[in-house]
């Protein structure tokens, strides 16, 4: 009898993926890059606004 290989379930890799941020579109979590969150369900990417920048002297 051979032994049932248990496969190993891929972990879902977006357990850790923890989104900041809500669609304004679809509503759906969004990714944050660098400089912009990023929508995985409709594309939707949305630049963080930059530093508002305070008082130059
Ligand atoms: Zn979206």
């Amino acid at each position: 009898m051979a032994d049932p290989v248990k496969k190993e379930k891929p972990k879902k890799t977006f357990e850790k993926y923890k989104p900041v941020k809500a669609c304004v579109k679809c509503g759906a979590g969004m990714g944050e890059h660098s400089n912009r969150f990023a929508c995985g369900k409709c594309g939707y990417t949305e630049f963080k606004s930059q530093k508002k920048e305070a008082k130059k002297e």
